[in-house]
């Protein structure tokens, strides 16, 4: 995928209540404004990299980029999991993302194990994947420590200066 690595940051909103969290794997909303954003080549399906939260530390991730039900399938969600046990919900803050590489397109699951099972087998890519230098020095890049600790700091679009710099590369 030519777009990736792509950078993305936005506030986290409330999802579906799905009950991600009750598996135990709580994913992260982006609004919309940040979906639209997406290349047109970013298929669905599940993604690794990196994120933060606010100005925090930067952590694993694995995100789903799926259909949107909401929305009868119509638009596109983007729902992350932050590979780390935070100690509270952050709704409100600012999520800043970069999507390094791809694992698999989405699919349906007969159970609710084998979903999770998937789940997991994700996340344990993800994290070995990320240890490739070339990986570890996308986390190192300074779009993360220009995060803006606020929403009100964000330009209307998502479009960042170093996400516009950046992208495509
Ligand atoms: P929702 O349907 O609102 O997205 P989830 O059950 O998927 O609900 O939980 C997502 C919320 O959980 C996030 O918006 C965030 O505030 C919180 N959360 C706590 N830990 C994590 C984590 N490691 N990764 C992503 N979100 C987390
Ligand atoms: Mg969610």
């Amino acid at each position: 995928m030519k777009s990736l690595p792509f950078f993305c940051r936005g506030e986290v909103i409330r999802g579906f209540g799905r009950g991600s969290k009750e598996l135990g794997i709580p994913t992260a909303n982006f609004p919309d404004t940040v979906v639209d954003s997406l290349p047109a080549d970013i298929s669905t399906g599940i993604y690794y990299g990196w994120a933060c939260v606010g100005n925090g530390d930067i952590h694993k991730m694995v995100m789903s980029i799926g259909w949107n039900p909401y929305y009868k399938n119509t638009k596109k969600s983007m729902e992350t999991h932050v590979i780390h046990k935070f100690k509270e919900d952050f709704y409100g803050e600012i999520l800043s993302v970069v999507m390094v590489g791809y694992i698999r397109p989405e699919r349906s699951y007969d159970s609710l194990e084998a979903l999770i099972a998937a789940i997991n087998s994700d996340i344990e890519e993800a994290k070995v994947k990320l240890e490739l230098p070339e990986h570890i020095k996308l986390r190192n890049d300074n779009f993360f420590t220009s995060t803006p600790s606020s929403s009100s700091a964000l330009p209307t679009t998502t479009a960042s200066t170093s996400q516009t710099i950046m992208n495509g590369h």
